[in-house]
C-alpha cells in the first residue's frame, strides 16, 4: 500500500467532539495492518537524523511514537495528563480553545541537552505539541524536530510553533 492509500484510509467525522467541528478518525489507519506500518514508516523518514528519544502525548501519540522508535531504534517519553505518572518532572498548564487542559513529563528520561522528537497524530491549533516542546525545554532537552500524520492548515498550528522543524505526511 503506498502512502496516499494508507491516508485514505483517514476518516472524517462530522460534529465530533462538538457540534462544527470535522474529526479526522485515525482508528480505521490504525486497523489496517498496511495502512498502520506504511504511515509509520512515513513518519519514521520525518525523524530528524540528530534525534536521541521520542516524545509523545496519550494515547494516539503513544501508538505512532512507540512504533517510530522502534523503526528508529529510539525510546519513547510518555508525556501524560494529570494524575497518571508516579514521579513528575515538569507540569504544564496551557490554553485549549475552550478551558485549560494540563501536561506532565516524567522525571528523569529527558535530561540536559538530550534531542528530543515530538510525535504526534494530528496537529490543530498547536497548543498540545506546543506544551509538550515547552515541558522538554524546561527539563533542560532540545526539541529536534516535529513529526505527525495530519496537519489542519486552517487552525495554523505552525504560527503557535514558529521556529521550530515540522514535517507532516498530510496537510489538510
Ligand atoms: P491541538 O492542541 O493542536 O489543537 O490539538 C492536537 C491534539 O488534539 C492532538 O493530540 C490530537 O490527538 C488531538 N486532535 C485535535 N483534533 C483532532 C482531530 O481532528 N483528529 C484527531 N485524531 N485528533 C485530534
Amino acid at each position: 500500500m503506498d502512502l496516499e492509500g494508507a491516508l485514505d484510509l483517514i476518516v472524517e467525522v462530522p460534529d465530533f467532539p462538538e457540534p462544527g467541528v470535522l474529526f479526522r478518525d485515525l482508528a480505521p489507519l490504525f486497523a489496517h495492518a498496511e495502512g498502520f506500518a506504511t504511515v509509520v514508516n512515513a513518519l519514521a523518514e520525518t525523524i530528524e537524523p540528530d534525534t536521541e528519544l521520542l516524545a509523545a502525548v496519550e494515547a494516539r501519540g503513544f501508538m505512532l511514537a512507540s512504533a517510530v522508535g522502534y523503526a528508529r531504534g529510539l525510546g519513547v517519553v510518555l508525556v501524560r495528563k494529570p494524575g497518571k505518572l508516579p514521579l513528575v518532572a515538569q507540569r504544564i498548564d496551557y490554553a485549549l480553545e475552550y478551558g485549560t487542559a494540563s501536561l506532565e513529563l516524567p522525571a528523569g528520561v529527558a535530561g540536559p541537552g538530550a534531542r528530543v522528537g515530538v510525535v504526534d497524530d494530528v496537529l490543530a491549533t498547536g497548543g498540545t505539541v506546543d506544551a509538550t516542546c515547552q515541558l522538554l525545554e524546561r527539563a533542560g532537552a532540545e526539541v529536534a524536530g516535529i513529526s505527525v500524520v495530519m496537519e489542519l492548515a486552517a487552525l495554523d498550528g505552525r504560527a503557535a510553533l514558529s521556529g521550530r522543524k515540522i514535517r507532516s505526511l498530510l496537510v489538510a
